[in-house]
């Protein structure tokens, strides 16, 4: 069975029925962004409570579905623009930054290119560079191009090497100089839009496997957390090569990632079979009379 990384899926806020749905599409490993959740928080508290989730609940709850969950942690730079919050949300990023699991500073960047937004970006670089953690750039809807654009020359201003940062929501207009740049490029899948699974396979075409990256995004909003292995299922059927399909849906991931020192194919290759009757802080993913699903050895990811 093939073996797939979303290296951008905020789970969070999706079921236990797209857990299930994802492991069984070869989903090992994925990576959760600290984002904004629909609407503005009004508390550092909140923000507070928010990565202790990434870091704790939410990193047992895919757990008990077979799944390794890592995440990055990061102000958004939607909530950048509320600059007195977004001040007390520093002070947290490095008490979160350094713990278990966290694989970036991330997401961050541009929204509506604001100077706030802009402030904090360079701020989160800094940390990055004083952590030694990669970095994930959300990269703006609107203005793309140049949004893409002045996000790397940011980054080289504050001196971070492009191996270390992974530009995320590209598209074929952006994807040429983040390449040529040495960045990775991720591309987030999806559906019905224009950035759909079809023009992924395009791209890979064109530009070959090499710091190309697929994920999902998948969130709240309409969206697909099997786009990475759907996303590998239509690069097969249009005679894409196996080795570039493994670089694009998994070992590019792990290989940006890794680089934090916090993700190692080890993690899912030598995990332990999924046990639910395990607890976290006395709390389960079950519900009154469920019976816990509780795997042998011979359930373990197979290389
Ligand atoms: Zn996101």
């Amino acid at each position: 069975m093939e073996m797939y990384i979303d290296p951008h899926i905020h789970v969070t806020s999706r079921t236990t029925d797209d857990y299930e749905a994802m492991r069984k599409a070869g989903i090992v490993a994925i990576i959760e962004p600290a984002f904004w959740l629909g609407q503005p928080r009004t508390e550092a508290a909140s923000f507070k409570d928010y990565f202790s989730s990434l870091v704790g609940w939410e990193r047992f709850r895919a757990k008990q579905f077979g799944i390794l969950h890592y995440c990055t942690i990061g102000l958004n730079s939607k909530e950048a623009n509320n600059e007195p919050l977004a001040e007390q949300v520093m002070e947290l990023l490095p008490l979160y930054a350094g713990k278990q699991g966290v694989v970036a500073i991330g997401e961050i960047g541009y929204d509506d290119q604001t100077a706030a937004e802009d402030k904090f970006y360079r701020l989160q670089l800094e940390l990055a560079k004083e952590m030694d953690l990669p970095v994930m750039i959300h990269t703006p809807h609107r203005d793309k191009k140049k949004g893409t654009t002045k996000s790397m020359d940011v980054s080289e201003e504050h001196g971070l090497a492009p191996n270390m940062v992974i530009v995320d929501h590209n598209n074929e207009e952006t994807v040429k100089e983040v390449l040529d740049r040495g960045y990775w490029a991720a591309f987030t899948i999806y559906p019905h839009t224009k950035m759909g699974s079809e023009r992924m396979v395009e791209i890979v075409k064109q530009y070959g496997p090499e710091r190309i990256i697929v994920d999902s995004a998948a969130d709240w909003g309409i969206s697909d957390p099997l786009a990475v292995p759907k996303t590998a299922a239509l690069m097969r059927k249009m005679g894409i090569p196996e080795e570039h399909i493994r670089m694009t849906c998994y070992q590019n991931a792990l290989t940006a990632y890794a680089q934090s020192g916090q993700m190692d194919e080890l993690d899912w290759l030598n995990a332990e079979p999924i046990d639910q009757t395990k607890k976290m802080s006395g709390n389960s993913v079950l519900r009154g009379g469920q019976v816990p699903r509780v795997d042998g050895p011979s359930d373990r990811v197979e290389n």
